[in-house]
């Protein structure tokens, strides 16, 4: 069955109804300081729409992984505070999830306020394995928005996760996706049928076993699958090369030499390797081969005739998905891989191919390397999800929208 919309919703009229908002608002922070409001921009279409049609909106998110009990340094203050400014309106932090303070605030809303709940993590409900303890704060949330209420889900990045606020909810309320989430779904589905070729994938990041599952899903679909950052070590001891002290997952290299078995001819790894003394921003460096990775040395980025053979590979695509930096980005001197691949991939916007980011700290690399956000047809907020999406399992937050 299709999905509603938010347009769908405002089609039906929210003046005066309370709505209940799930969004990802889960910035890093760096001493209560926000250091990338990208999901908080990203989250201000759906909300602003709802306020503009005069709904009473409550709104619920989560900040870092508080330990299921309130955790003042997890407090979403600081994003109350970024979202007022976004909107251009004031936003009401409560004090509480769903207790006292949410209650009579939520019964104070007049038709275009905007109520934030506090760090939905701070209930342990929320994530509890136990269907009815998350049942109870799923109907605490509804309670907040009253009988007429409804829920629109557009927090892309925990749509893969069956939380009180994420699903339970949508089982309670009439229920929408909110733009945010219908855009990313159309964009995987624009990845997973009728994809246009050459279908290039770039894997990079720090662990093979978390990206297995992807590369096993994507393999078989795609013309180029390019494999860099710490996990490309792992595939390079899958040859019997050494790696000297890089990163390596020991467990995963029979798997890894299965897949180089059956998608060799797909699968392309560095030839060239930067290697540092220590894992350090000032760490002594040099360009190896990648069979020659000297003792005591790590693998910090892919060196320069990777990134450009890469590069090459990827200018030609006219289908782009990358998920994970080539290197250590955030040290200045392992930033260059990355910066080569992404660069390509820009390019290959240039020439009309549909081009798509996925992974929180590939997105941070977009932004911190400072090259253009339109220079990809699409940056998705949430990593996990999409990553789960193209492998082919169901999300649970999006399959509670369908029924
Ligand atoms: P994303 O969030 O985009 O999915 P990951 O979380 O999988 O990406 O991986 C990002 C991290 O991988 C970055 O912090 C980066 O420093 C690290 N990384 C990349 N290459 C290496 C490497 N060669 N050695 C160690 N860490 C690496
Ligand atoms: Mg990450």
């Amino acid at each position: 069955m299709a999905v509603k919309t938010l347009q769908d919703l405002l089609d039906e009229g929210v003046e005066g109804r309370g709505v209940l908002v799930r969004s990802d608002l889960n910035v890093p922070l760096d001493n209560g300081v926000i250091t990338d409001p990208g999901r908080i921009i990203a989250s201000v279409p759906t909300i602003k729409a709802l306020v503009e049609a005069g709904a009473k909106v409550v709104l619920t998110a989560h900040l870092g992984r508080p330990k299921g009990e309130p955790d003042p340094a997890l407090s979403l203050a600081p994003v109350a505070e970024r979202l007022a400014q976004e909107l251009g309106r004031n936003v009401q932090l409560a004090g509480d999830v769903v207790g006292q303070d949410a209650l009579a605030r939520s019964e104070g809303l007049t038709d275009g306020d905007v109520l934030l709940l506090e760090n939905i993590r701070f209930d342990p409900r929320e994530t509890s394995k136990d269907d009815a303890a998350r049942g109870k704060l799923a109907r605490a949330l509804v309670e907040l928005v009253g009988d007429d209420g409804a829920f629109v889900s557009d927090g892309f990045g925990v749509v893969h996760r069956k939380q009180a606020s994420v699903y339970d909810v949508a089982e309670l309320l009439p229920h929408y996706a909110g733009t945010l989430v219908a855009a990313e779904v159309e964009v995987l589905r624009k990845l997973t049928t009728d994809t246009e070729r050459p279908y290039a994938v770039v894997l990079g990041g720090s662990k093979v076993s978390d990206k297995l599952a992807v590369i096993e899903a994507l393999a078989p679909k795609v013309d180029t699958l390019v494999i860099g950052g710490g996990m490309c070590f792992t595939f390079l001891a899958a040859q019997g090369l050494p790696v000297g002290s890089s990163l390596l997952q020991e467990e995963m290299i029979e798997t890894c030499r299965g897949l180089l078995d059956r998608y060799g001819d797909v699968i392309h790894l560095p030839r060239d390797i930067v290697v540092a003394d220590k894992f350090a921003a000032d760490a002594e460096s040099k360009v190896v081969s990648a069979n020659e990775i000297p003792d005591g040395w790590m693998g910090l980025d892919i060196g320069p005739d990777s990134a450009a053979r890469f590069g090459a590979l990827l200018t030609e695509a006219r289908t782009v998905f990358w998920n994970g930096p080539m290197g250590v980005f955030e040290f200045e001197k392992f930033a260059a891989g990355t910066r080569g691949v992404a660069e390509a991939i820009v390019q290959a916007t240039e020439k009309g191919a549909f081009t798509v980011v996925g992974g929180g700290d590939s997105a941070a690399a977009v932004r911190s390397l400072g090259l253009p956000e339109d220079g990809f047809s699409h940056i998705s907020t949430g990593g996990g999800a999409s990553l789960e999406y193209l492998e082919g399992k169901e999300l649970p937050g999006i399959a509670v929208l369908e029924g």
